[in-house]
């Protein structure tokens, strides 16, 4: 069976294809994703959101089994921000540093000084992954892992809000972590195991 990533992001469709080619499944890229027109991620949860993705180019990719994810940070003293936005924190509260600042470091830089009084530090990774055929979704899967924000960045690993996010239990950071180990432990790693269990499981 060919599972469709709706990315193009390399990191991603190493880490879903290598995993899948464990229970027999080639993932790959979706041909000429690049050139679709990308669905406006406006839903109000991860699910929605990637539910949105897999329909929008399953129905540009007539037959295929194409899945999508869409993931973030989800932090308790916040309300549940940055959430959905994660990607797009300090770009929607119009948040600026220096020049040259990527949006992840400011993102982070945000964060922090959010929970700066902060006693409740708890978060959790959230990602939502949605199988789709012909604009129908077939399966869906969630995957999450809690930790805490530390007060400062740690770690050169990883991507996005990692240098800040505890694993209380290991003691170390995301972005601290070797990227086999973050995949066997994380949100995303959790949702597309579930999702491949699924599948083996015939489930649709
Ligand atoms: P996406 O849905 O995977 O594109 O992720 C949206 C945003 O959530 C990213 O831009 C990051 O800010 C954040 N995010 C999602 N997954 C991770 C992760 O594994 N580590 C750090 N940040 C993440």
């Amino acid at each position: 069976m060919i599972l469709y990533a709706a990315t193009s992001n390399p990191g991603k469709l190493a880490e879903f294809g290598t995993s899948a080619s464990g229970a027999g499944i080639e993932v790959l890229a979706l041909p000429g994703i690049k050139s679709m027109p990308e669905p406006v991620e406006d839903a109000d949860s991860f699910m929605g959101n990637a539910e949105k993705k897999a329909i929008s180019y399953s129905l540009l990719a007539p037959g295929l089994f194409v899945f999508a994810d869409d993931s973030g940070l989800v932090v308790t003293a916040l309300g549940e921000a940055p959430g959905v936005r994660s990607a797009r924190f300090a770009d929607d509260a119009g948040y600026r540093m220096g020049a040259g600042e990527s949006t992840d470091t400011r993102n982070n830089a945000l964060l922090l000084e959010l929970l700066q009084v902060a006693i409740d530090r708890s978060a959790r990774f959230v990602c939502a992954l949605a199988l789709a055929r012909d604009g129908v979704v077939l399966l869906r899967s969630e995957g999450v892992v809690a930790g805490e924000v530390l007060h400062a960045p740690r770690g050169e690993n990883g991507f996005g809000y990692d240098p800040l996010f505890l694993l209380p239990a290991l003691g170390l950071t995301t972005a601290e972590l070797p990227p086999a180990q973050k995949w066997e432990l994380s949100h995303r790693g959790n949702a597309f195991r579930s999702l491949l269990a699924q599948i083996k499981a015939g489930s649709f």
